[in-house]
């Protein structure tokens, strides 16, 4: 198996957010997907008052490899959304938390194109000046291909533009190496994991639901879903107990 396994003693929780905004009008799809900026900050508080860390996944791949040990999550967000910028920011900045941003290279400063066809509200994308303002506040950006593609849907030539643009493009914008990576819709082959390996990519996450529990394979890391619903007693659940690790399919 190509990567390394994580050799971690407790429980790592690796948060998956997408847009932290006010949810479209009811009937919207994906309005789940919307987590409110007053609901963010208040996880955020409620993480740090309970003594946990919140992590890039930089900051967190030494914990993962049980090199490091302490209370601590993986704060995600997927798509490169510039309300994460606006909203998420300001309380991960509060809190001295990082958290790594999983950007599309080639659609920096337009919308989220790809959801179109599902009828999901077009919303912002970080531009470039936007992502490197994110990466001067202490965040991270990590690589969700070039165009958001269904990488089971793309052959391996394709597979690997997207996998390989999307990290060169990013740390041309960055000026900073881009070791992240996190598969759009969750779908990969095991053909991409290895070449996500081969491409120098240290982690990769997945929308499996789990927390990282011992021996999981770094370029297939479960996550752990926050949405519009998830209240505070249910952000505990998912965080402090094996609730999410039940959900592994
Ligand atoms: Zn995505």
């Amino acid at each position: 198996m190509p990567g390394h396994l994580t050799s971690n003693t407790r429980p790592i929780p690796i948060l998956v957010y997408h847009q932290i905004a006010m949810a479209p009008a009811k009937g919207s799809p994906f309005r789940s997907l919307y987590v409110a900026p007053e609901s963010f900050a208040r996880q955020m508080t409620w993480l740090k008052w309970i003594g946990y860390t919140g992590l890039s996944m930089s900051a967190l791949h030494p914990y993962l490899l049980g090199k490091k040990e302490g209370k601590v999550v993986g704060i995600t967000f997927d798509d490169g959304y510039l309300n994460n910028l606006l909203y998420a920011l300001p309380a991960l900045s509060k809190h001295g938390f990082s958290s790594t941003c999983y950007a599309v290279s080639g659609l920096l400063g337009k919308t989220n194109v790809w959801d179109k066809a599902l009828g999901i509200a077009q919303t912002s994308l970080m531009n470039e000046s936007q992502i490197r303002q994110w990466i001067q506040a202490g965040q991270e950006v990590g690589s969700h291909t070039r165009q958001h593609v269904d990488l089971t849907a793309a052959n391996t030539d394709e597979s690997r533009v997207e996998m390989e643009l999307g990290k060169t493009e990013l740390a041309l914008t960055t000026g900073q190496a881009v070791d992240h990576f996190c598969y759009p819709y969750g779908r990969y082959e095991r053909h991409h994991v290895d070449l996500a390996h081969e491409l120098g990519y240290i982690t990769a996450t997945t929308t499996q639901r789990s927390r990282c529990l011992d021996r999981t394979d770094m370029l297939q890391l479960p996550r752990v879903p926050v949405l519009r619903s998830t209240s505070l007693p249910m952000f505990w659940l998912k965080v402090s107990t094996a609730y999410e690790d039940r959900r592994k399919k």
